[in-house]
């Protein structure tokens, strides 16, 4: 699978029904989650799918939107019975507000795409397609943006690409704060310096919209620029991500990197969480770029990867802020993040049970390609929890 992302220009009156849907989507997204809420301390069970769908219908959505809006709480109501079963921390999901309910989405119909995307029932809307879409079209999603902009994005299934051969070394990549990665052959990668210009100008923006009296028209003005900002910010960040995902995948045969779901669920009960968002994006990026590259991506459980040294494997306890590792029963010194690094790497080479190996460059029989694209880092679910902290991050 792959998204293709194209910029809509809605009309005046279909923008004001676009708004309208997402209006009902959020309406009905918490109605139904009130229920369910309901329900619960009555009778400790969640509203199936099919009660969901019943009170869904007649709420003026189109049936494609509204049963996504079903499926999106169900979704997020399984994860939750899972965290519960697995004894972490859990609770409902959490009530939307009109700017967090951004899309109308459509699983199976509902459109088509010519010259203009005529999409029901708001009619042909303008598309600007910058380029071409390769293979068969599965989903629409109408996304509106914070500057209020509007996207159609689809996604696709492709043919498998013709795997490349790829002669490159292996790899372990550490995923820092300061720097974007630093990989085990001493190498790293920056955050670029524009990043930080981009986070200068957003705390300028946000300055002038904090000044602004609340509920003023300038007020609205200055949070769509700040929003505008962010936007920029994100696309620009995600441009950098993808080619420095090409670059590795074309100089390395196999990349080792931390499994991020792991380590999110270590980390939950500690209410540690140091996160960035372009970390998923970018390990989603490498995982479904790797089999046209000829590379395979492999996630190594995270435990202690910074504090094992990666010379004679003894455990050396530091605090975040020590940038050198110093083993006392080696003596070997070296940069923290490249000793995790190596730790990253040997842990995939040394072949340790509960590796999970996305993709290789002949591609096993038993993982069907098709998928690779949505599958190879997890479930769906997670990936779209990984989307939505990359919206709610896009200060990057
Ligand atoms: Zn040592």
């Amino acid at each position: 699978m792959r998204a293709y992302k194209f910029r809509l220009y809605p009309s005046e009156a279909q923008e004001k029904e676009l708004n309208r849907h997402l209006w009902i989507e959020k309406n009905l997204w918490n109605t139904l989650l009130e229920k369910t809420k309901e329900k619960y301390e009555k009778e400790q069970t969640f509203l199936s799918v099919k009660e969901m769908r019943e009170y869904a219908k007649g709420q003026g959505l189109y049936s494609q939107a509204a049963q996504s809006v079903v499926q999106n709480l169900d979704r997020s109501l399984k994860a939750k019975i899972r965290a519960k079963r697995k004894g972490l921390k859990w609770g409902f999901p959490r009530f939307k507000s009109f700017d967090r309910m951004r899309s109308i989405l459509y699983p199976q119909s509902g459109f088509s795409l010519d010259k203009k995307l005529d999409v029901s029932p708001f009619g042909e809307i303008p598309i600007v397609r910058h380029r071409m879409m390769k293979g068969k079209i599965k989903t629409l999603c109408l996304k509106r943006e914070l500057s209020g902009k509007w996207h159609a994005i689809f996604t696709v299934e492709q043919e498998p690409p013709t795997p490349r051969v790829n002669h490159g070394p292996a790899v372990g990549l550490d995923l820092g704060l300061n720097r974007l990665a630093t990989l085990s052959d001493g190498k790293f990668i920056e955050n670029p310096r524009i990043f930080r210009q981009f986070e200068r100008k957003l705390a300028q923006e946000q300055r002038l919209l904090s000044k602004k009296r609340k509920g003023s028209h300038n007020r609205a003005k200055a949070k769509k620029r700040v929003a505008l900002v962010h936007e920029k910010m994100a696309n620009a960040r995600k441009d950098y991500l993808h080619k420095t995902a090409n670059r590795l995948l074309s100089n390395y045969s196999k990349i080792v990197m931390e499994d991020l779901g792991i380590k999110e669920m270590a980390e939950e009960g500690h209410g540690k969480g140091i996160h960035d968002a372009s970390w998923g994006m970018f390990t989603h990026m490498l995982c479904y770029k790797a089999a046209s590259a000829g590379s395979e991506v492999v996630l190594v459980n995270p435990k202690n990867t910074s504090k094992e040294c990666s010379g004679c494997h003894a455990f050396v306890q530091k605090g975040l802020w020590e940038r050198t590792h110093h083993c006392p029963s080696c003596g070997l010194v070296l940069d923290r993040d490249i000793n995790a690094a190596i730790n990253i790497l040997t842990r995939a080479t040394a072949g340790m049970a509960g590796n999970r190996r996305l993709l290789g460059a002949g591609g096993a029989p038993s993982a069907p390609r098709a998928d690779a694209g949505s599958n190879a880092c997890g479930d769906e679910a997670k990936l779209s929890s990984l989307k939505q902290d990359a919206t709610r991050f896009s200060g990057w």
